[in-house]
C-alpha cells in the first residue's frame, strides 16, 4: 500500500504563478512513525505526518494485500489492525478515567509484548465499561489467523475476506460507539500521535496529511462491513500505472 503526498512548494508555485498545480503528487509507502519524508521530481523535500492511527493504516494495508493478490499478508495485517485497535480502546479508556500517560505507559510495559496479555485486559476493561462480553473474532476466525500465521497456511482470497469482514464486524460498532461517546479523547489520542511522529525531524516544518481509510476515526467516514464492496481510491490506480 502507498500514500498520496503533494509537495506544497510546487503548489505554492503553481498558484503563485497563477496556473493549475502540476504534477506535484506522488505516492510513496507508509511509515511506521507515520512521519513521511519525500523529494518531489523538481527536487524539493517534504516532511508531512499522516493523521491515521496504526490500527486505521495496517487494515488499509490489508486491504491493498487482497487487490494486488497477498491473502496470507492480508489476514496477518488485520489481525495486526485488531491487536492495535485494541491497544487504542484500552488507552482511550485509561484517559477516560484520568490515568496519567506516563503512569499508564508504565504498565502498557507489562503487557506490550504479549497480545494475550493485552486481550484479557480488553474483555475486562469493555466488562466493566460496558456490563457484556466484549465483542470478538469467532472462534472459527481465530483459528484460520493461527493456521496463516504459526502454520504457514496458503490463504485463499475468500479466507482474506472472511477474515477481513470479521476484523470489521468486531471493530466497527464499538469505534461507531467511541466516535460518538469520546471524540474529544480521540482527537486528543490524534494530537498525541501527530506530535510523537513529528519528533523524527524536530526541526523542519511538517504538515498533517490525511486519508481516507476502511476503519476510520473520522466521524464523517460510512463503515464498509464486505470488503467485496471495497476498491482502492481512484488516484491509487491512476498514479500506480
Ligand atoms: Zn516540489
Amino acid at each position: 500500500m502507498k500514500v498520496l503526498t503533494v509537495c506544497h512548494k510546487c503548489l505554492d508555485d503553481a498558484i503563485a504563478k497563477g496556473r493549475p498545480a502540476g504534477p506535484t503528487m506522488s505516492l510513496i509507502s507508509p511509515t511506521d512513525s507515520g512521519m513521511l519524508k519525500f523529494d518531489c521530481e523538481n527536487s524539493h523535500t517534504s516532511y508531512s505526518v499522516m493523521q491515521q492511527l496504526r490500527f486505521e493504516v495496517l487494515f488499509e494495508i490489508g486491504a491493498h494485500a487482497i487487490f494486488d493478490n497477498y491473502y496470507r499478508e492480508a489476514i496477518s495485517s488485520f489481525a495486526s489492525s485488531l491487536e492495535r485497535f485494541i491497544e487504542f480502546y484500552i488507552t482511550l479508556m485509561c484517559r477516560k478515567h484520568k490515568i496519567d500517560t506516563k503512569v499508564f505507559s508504565e504498565s502498557w510495559k507489562e503487557v506490550s509484548n504479549q497480545s494475550e496479555r493485552q486481550l484479557g485486559a480488553y474483555f475486562f476493561i469493555f466488562l466493566l465499561q460496558e456490563g457484556r462480553q466484549a465483542p470478538y473474532l469467532p472462534k472459527k476466525m481465530i483459528e484460520l489467523r493461527n493456521k496463516v500465521i504459526h502454520k504457514g497456511r496458503i490463504a485463499s482470497y475468500e479466507d482474506a475476506i472472511l477474515f477481513g469482514n470479521s476484523v470489521l464486524q468486531t471493530v466497527n460498532p464499538i469505534l461507531a460507539t467511541l466516535k460518538e461517546q469520546h471524540g474529544d479523547l480521540i482527537q486528543e489520542i490524534v494530537f498525541d500521535h501527530l506530535f510523537s511522529a513529528k519528533q523524527e525531524y524536530p526541526n523542519v516544518p511538517t504538515s498533517t496529511s490525511s486519508m481516507t481509510t476502511i476503519l476510520s476515526i473520522m466521524k464523517e467516514s460510512v463503515p464498509i462491513y464486505d470488503l467485496r464492496d471495497w476498491k482502492p481510491p481512484l488516484y491509487y490506480t491512476e498514479l500506480s500505472s
